[in-house]
């Protein structure tokens, strides 16, 4: 029986590309939506053979709990909003499927792991790039130290933000700017990739004076998180740059760039090695699977045999806690010291 999940929140993310994903899901399937608009959930409801008695309000999100067919919620929602509607849908005993950035503070961030602790339900993390085959190559390329001893990641994650009334320039809605929403990829990357966590952090944001956009939120932030092997990641996020997706993963005896990375299709990965006395470039196919898609199935399959996630809660966490200690550096011009936690992870 495949896991019945309800949308929670019909934007662009959930509706352009999770709803399709989920199409293509072995494991999963949407049985119920959560919209303040109804007529859009009729539509999209009959587009997925949804049944029009299970669009529900954001009112009535509560009566879930009364719908058993509903094992899980996926949490679309603006940032402000994933930690309430995360320990609401744990008392109603559903699983939780949250977007990226886990919430906008640590704390917002452990009282959604305690709700779901306590219920004994799953909670999980949309970091769809750690479901993208080529990134997840990648992942085991460094394990089995192709690489050899990683020592530098470089990484860009920037956007050009058109409209000014978005809420991801509120700053009660999003928690901060370019980088709980994007910058968050690379940091994320960086983590993911090299399997280490980060101990030291130093950090700067930017906004150009007069820009409207960037009243409430930063334009830009560049940051260094120093790792305890001495490996480094430097990045850069930008709300005010042409659309920029890339990272390149230095190890001594091999580079790796993906460019885009970060992209919901099409990443494209490069690897450098010298074979033979001679440097060989090298592209990397992983076949392009729907990383959506993927990520769904694990999650579902998480919840049917009751295994551990691997981006549980934990995991959102962890950087946020990196994300609010990046801001303290800038705010401070000093660099922040950081606390390995005890665990951040699920299995690989
Ligand atoms: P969106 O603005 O397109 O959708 C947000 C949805 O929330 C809309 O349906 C809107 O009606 C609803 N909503 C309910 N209350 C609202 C309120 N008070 N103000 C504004 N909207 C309200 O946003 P999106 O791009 O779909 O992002 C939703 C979440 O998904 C965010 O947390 C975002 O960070 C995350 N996201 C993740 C990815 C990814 O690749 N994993 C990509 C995009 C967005």
């Amino acid at each position: 029986q495949r896991v019945g999940v309800a949308i929670v929140g019909l934007g662009r993310i959930a509706v352009n590309e999770m709803l399709p994903a989920f199409m293509q899901c072995k494991h999963a399937r949407p049985v119920a939506l959560v919209t303040g608009d109804r007529a859009k959930g009729l539509k999209i409801a009959h587009q997925y053979n949804i049944p029009e008695s299970a669009v529900l309000d954001y009112r009535d999100y509560d009566k879930l709990a009364g719908m058993p067919e509903v094992r899980a919620v996926y949490i679309a929602l603006p940032n402000n909003m994933h930690a309430e509607y995360t320990v609401r849908a744990a008392r109603a005993g559903k699983h939780v499927l949250c977007e990226k950035p886990m919430a906008n503070s640590a704390a917002e961030c452990r009282q959604m792991i305690e709700a779901c602790g306590k219920a004994g339900r799953k909670l999980m993390i949309a970091y769809r790039s750690q479901y993208e085959p080529l990134a997840r190559a990648l992942g085991e390329m460094v394990q089995e130290r192709k690489l050899g001893a990683l020592k530098e990641f470089n990484s860009v994650n920037s956007q050009n933000m058109g409209d000014p009334q978005h809420w991801r320039l509120k700053r009660a809605l999003a928690g901060g700017g370019a980088l709980p929403d994007i910058g968050l990829y690379c940091i994320n990357a960086a983590r993911f990739l090299s399997g280490e966590e980060p101990v030291e952090v130093f950090g700067n944001t930017w906004s150009t004076p007069g820009d409207t956009r960037f009243r409430e939120v930063e334009e830009s932030c560049q940051f260094v998180l120093r790792f305890p092997s001495g490996f480094i990641a430097t990045c850069t996020t930008s709300y005010a740059v042409h659309k920029s997706q890339m990272f390149r993963l230095n190890g001594a005896d091999a580079w790796a760039e993906m460019n885009p990375a970060y992209a919901y299709h099409g990443n494209q990965l490069r690897v450098a090695r010298v074979v033979d006395g001679k440097e060989q470039v090298s592209d990397i196919q992983a076949g392009e699977k729907n990383q959506f898609t993927l990520m769904i199935d694990h999650f579902a399959r998480c919840v049917q045999q009751d295994r551990e996630v691997r981006t549980p809660g934990e995991e959102g966490l962890q950087d946020q806690r990196i994300m609010e200690a990046i801001y303290e550096s800038a705010r401070t011009h000093r660099v922040v010291k950081l606390a390995v936690p005890g665990r951040t992870r699920g299995p690989a």
